[in-house]
């Protein structure tokens, strides 16, 4: 296995640990501003990408990329589930589609995994769902010009995690949030949170 290979490994398993340790707040978090499964759906999905971590090709990150949007296609419940999925088999078909992975390629990509997000759900920026913590994390990556430093990684971790938080004072649109209305106001969006959290495991891994 390469370097890359083994870091992309350690990323993915950061992110499952990350998930697994962040089960009660994602639940409680769910229970308040929706049905109360994320932390478990994303606890069980977590454990099955972990036991198949070493399965992937890792050596290749988009393929990797596409196995795991595979997985969690089939393993992770909720609306989550789908909107994962697309996301990673996007982010993978992007990189798969240059030779390179450069900044540039990574930041097209992850803009791309944001747009099919939307297509499939309907979410912009603002209506309160896992696409307010992706979305800051890909505009700060936007405005550093040239590579993906440590320094920028946490910086857009940062902005990732000021755009979950920010979730709590916006109205819920869309998905089981909106059934409840106001109630959640005060109380962020558990789906974004959740993003924050593997992300800020996974930029640790990678600004290390
Ligand atoms: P469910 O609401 O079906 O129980 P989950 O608990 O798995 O689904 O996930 C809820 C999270 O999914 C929300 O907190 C939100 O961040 C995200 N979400 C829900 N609907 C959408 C959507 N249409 N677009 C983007 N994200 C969404
Ligand atoms: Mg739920
Ligand atoms: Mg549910």
């Amino acid at each position: 296995q390469t370097e890359m290979g083994q870091i992309v490994g350690l990323a993915i398993e950061a992110a499952c640990q990350a998930l697994i340790e962040a089960e009660p707040e994602l639940t409680e978090l769910d229970r308040i501003t929706g049905d109360g499964d994320l932390g478990a759906n994303m606890k069980r999905a977590a454990l099955v990408v972990r036991s198949k971590v070493e399965s992937y090709p890792l050596d290749n990150i988009s393929e990797t990329l596409r196995a795991l949007g595979q997985t969690l296609r089939r393993e992770l419940g909720g609306s989550s589930g789908p909107l994962y999925a697309v996301l990673f088999l996007r982010i993978g078909n992007v990189l798969a589609g240059s030779g390179s992975t450069n900044a540039a390629l990574w930041i097209e990509a992850l803009d791309q995994g944001c747009r099919a997000i939307s297509e499939l759900g309907g979410a912009m920026p603002g209506d309160r769902t896992m696409l307010d913590a992706l979305d800051p994390f890909v505009k700060s990556l936007k405005k550093v010009e040239g590579g993906l430093s440590r320094e920028t990684l946490l910086l857009a971790i940062k902005s990732a995690e000021q755009g979950a938080d920010s979730t709590a004072q916006m109205k819920p649109r869309l998905g089981r949030s909106s059934y409840l209305g106001d109630r959640v106001l005060g109380h962020p969006d558990p789906g974004a949170k959740a993003l924050a959290i593997w992300l800020r495991a996974v930029c640790e891994i990678l600004a290390d």
